[in-house]
């Protein structure tokens, strides 16, 4: 168990890392491993958080729906974790916080659309596969990218040696930081352009083409799947012998 000083330390060094003013983030540490597989979750600000195993505690979710909270970053975290997961996890939770803060409610409803519809149809309800798409949305990846630079500014390369080998290597699999924050929504489309025959099972769902539904959330979207769907590849020539 992390002691709360040192808690308190990582998430201000997270926090700083991230660029994030600590009034609009507020954290609920609770103590052991957690019922997720995350140990760590990040609310969307303005949503109303209802008690799960994400946020198990009623008055602590009241507190979080205060109508002087609900407008924040809100995250919760188990501190059962040995501390660079932990500093791990709270540095990837605020990743996503800074994601928000760039491109806001747009950019979650492309994630929420990939994570919830599209992957579901990939590898939905395998026991320890799903998270592996899960960890591949591009929102993800940067949020890990962003753990695995913070981690290397914190701790000993051995023991995220030791990391790497284990369940929680996704926190510390990167040499570099984030890609472009600029570049994520496209990002984003082309990594559900990798599914894209289960973006079809999802239009079939809906009843709705698929570039309508990202078109809800971007204007252009739409644009750069028709863009993939109608481009056609030949084998380059190749001149001389
Ligand atoms: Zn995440």
């Amino acid at each position: 168990v992390v002691p709360l000083d040192q808690l308190r330390t990582e998430w201000k060094a997270a926090l700083a890392d991230a660029g994030l003013n600590e009034a609009t983030v507020r954290l609920y540490p609770f103590e052991g491993e957690g019922a997720g597989e995350a140990g760590a979750y990040w609310f969307r600000p303005g949503d109303k958080l209802a008690v799960d195993y994400q946020f198990p505690d009623a008055e602590r979710v009241e507190d979080a729906n205060a109508p002087e909270n609900r407008n924040l970053h809100r995250v919760t975290v188990w501190t059962g974790r040995e501390p660079p997961i932990l500093s791990g996890r709270l540095r990837h939770e605020l990743e996503h916080a800074r994601q928000w803060d760039h491109h806001g409610k747009a950019l979650f409803d492309l994630h929420d659309l990939i994570e919830d519809e599209v992957l579901p149809h990939k590898a939905g309800g395998l026991q320890g596969c799903g998270g592996t798409f899960i960890n591949f949305i591009p929102t993800e990846q940067d949020a890990n990218a962003a753990a695995a630079m913070f981690l290397r500014d914190r701790y000993p390369e051995d023991l995220l040696a030791t990391l790497r080998e284990g369940k929680w290597r996704n926190l510390a699999c990167s040499l570099v930081g984030p890609e472009s924050l600029e570049s994520l929504p496209k990002r984003m489309i082309c990594f559900a352009y990798q599914f894209r025959d289960r973006c079809a099972q999802v239009e079939q769902e809906r009843g709705v083409p698929f570039q309508q539904i990202l078109a809800w959330s971007y204007d252009g979207a739409a644009g750069i799947w028709s863009a993939l769907e109608k481009s056609r590849l030949q084998p380059a020539q190749i001149s001389g012998s």
